[in-house]
């Protein structure tokens, strides 16, 4: 399943919808208890965001998810993480028996996804692409042009450690394809890396909702499990109301 495909679809059904009111590029830096039960949320110069006092507010913020619960004292994950991972797509149209998707889970992983005709081929190898693991709440902007060179030369060392693990993709010779070296973050309980076999990274169970008053802060734990975490809140919500 391509994100990058379903992405414009989810966005399509959003601005369909007339109770939604979208504020896109607005960072919430701040969530403040009005101790009536509502909430005001501040933007990065202190400026009330939107309308400023809300009843009820859910924190699907995912990479700065804790970040703001701690701001209203709600209990973190017990040794959670953050990782920064790159999601390297080459844009090059492959059929399908050219190139078959791989996973490789022993110790260090990695995949090779062929999108077809038009998602390209999606090529991670964790080793080199794990650019961040951090404790900290504050993270930084890898996707910004300072750290291109950086992730261009993370994305060259994958490519060829799958070049020499897959005949397929070595055939392909993609090297002169132009690429997105783009990631995203990952937030995740364990705090040792996935080559370690007791590293909590390998369950990743420890995710859901957690609720204090009228505010909801939803770790959706991996992209598959979104939409059980979006039906599961609303089910909260609703019978907050009833
Ligand atoms: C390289 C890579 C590969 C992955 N592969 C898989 C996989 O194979 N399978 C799988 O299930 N999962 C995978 N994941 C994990 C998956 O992408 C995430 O679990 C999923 O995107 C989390 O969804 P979310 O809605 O909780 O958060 P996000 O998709 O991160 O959405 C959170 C939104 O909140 C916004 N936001 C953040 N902070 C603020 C703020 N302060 N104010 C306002 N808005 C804010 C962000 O801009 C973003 O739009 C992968 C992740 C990466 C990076």
């Amino acid at each position: 399943m391509d994100p990058q495909r379903l992405a414009p679809h989810l966005r399509t059904a959003l601005a369909a919808e007339e109770l939604i009111h979208w504020w896109p590029s607005t960072s919430v830096e701040q969530v403040c208890p009005n101790g009536d039960g509502s909430w005001t949320l501040k933007g990065i110069s202190g400026e009330l965001i939107a309308a400023g006092t809300y009843d009820l507010v859910i924190n699907a913020a995912w990479s700065d998810l804790v970040r703001l619960d701690e701001q209203i004292g709600l209990e973190s994950l017990t040794e959670w993480s953050y990782r920064y991972k790159l999601a390297n797509r080459v844009h090059r149209s492959v059929s399908t028996t050219d190139l078959l998707s791989v996973t490789i889970v022993l110790g260090a992983f990695g995949d090779l996804v062929n999108f077809g005709d038009q998602g390209g081929i999606f090529v991670s190898w964790y080793p080199h692409g794990r650019l961040i693991f951090t404790e900290s709440v504050d993270l930084p902007d890898w996707n910004v042009a300072e750290h291109e060179h950086a992730r261009e030369s993370a994305y060259e060392k994958s490519r060829i450690a799958w070049e020499e693990m897959s005949p397929q993709f070595r055939a392909l010779n993609v090297v002169n394809d132009p690429v997105d070296v783009r990631g995203g973050i990952i937030l995740a309980s364990g705090r040792l890396d996935v080559d370690d076999p007791n590293s909590a990274l390998h369950s990743r169970v420890r995710v859901g909702i957690k609720r204090s008053g009228t505010y909801f802060s939803v770790n959706t734990g991996k992209y598959t499990l979104a939409p059980l975490m979006a039906q599961n809140v609303i089910s909260q919500v609703k019978s907050m109301l009833v």
